[in-house]
């Protein structure tokens, strides 16, 4: 009986925190909804993130891919462009 009762309790804190989190989640994307097209522009567009001391830098994506731009502050060639949070 004790067992159900905890199992019970344990369910109930596991739907509290979804719920918690899927009102958050909902909270990021009216806030990504309500960024204009020209910030998301001057914030994504030709952003790269450098892997080893993630750094943000601006360069020409086709330069990074032949790997002619290096991170400046490290030197590493190793870059992924900057995730666009999705709307
Ligand atoms: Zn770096």
């Amino acid at each position: 009986m004790q067992i159900k009762n905890a199992i019970k309790i344990r369910r109930r804190h596991f739907f509290e925190h979804f719920i918690k989190i899927k009102s958050l989640s909902e909270n990021i994307k009216i806030m990504v909804k309500k960024v204009f097209p020209e910030v998301t522009q001057r914030l994504f567009y030709r952003v790269f993130v450098c892997r080893v001391c993630k750094h943000k830098m601006r360069a020409d994506p086709a330069k990074v891919r032949e790997g002619k731009v290096k991170c400046r502050y490290c030197g590493s060639r190793a870059l992924r462009p900057k995730r666009r949070p999705m709307v």
